[in-house]
């Protein structure tokens, strides 16, 4: 899976990527699982240090799920 990067142009793998959660603090709760459904997760390149949130196929599940 390659992700590229919106701000400069760097195109990697996921795992070059540094990938953060916002439920970060939460994990000690076990709820880690339920805030990643909520919330697509954070990816930081590590060339321009910038921070974007990551399109996958996962964004459509949670649209569909999300209650307004
Ligand atoms: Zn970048």
């Amino acid at each position: 899976m390659k992700i590229k990067c919106p701000y400069c142009g760097f195109e990697g793998e996921a795992r070059e990527f540094w990938l953060m959660y916002e439920s970060v603090l939460y994990v000690e709760n076990s709820n880690v699982e339920k805030e990643f459904r909520e919330r697509p997760p954070y990816i930081i390149c590590p060339k321009c240090r910038n921070g974007f949130f990551l399109e996958s196929p996962y964004i459509k599940f949670y649209r569909k799920e999300r209650r307004v």
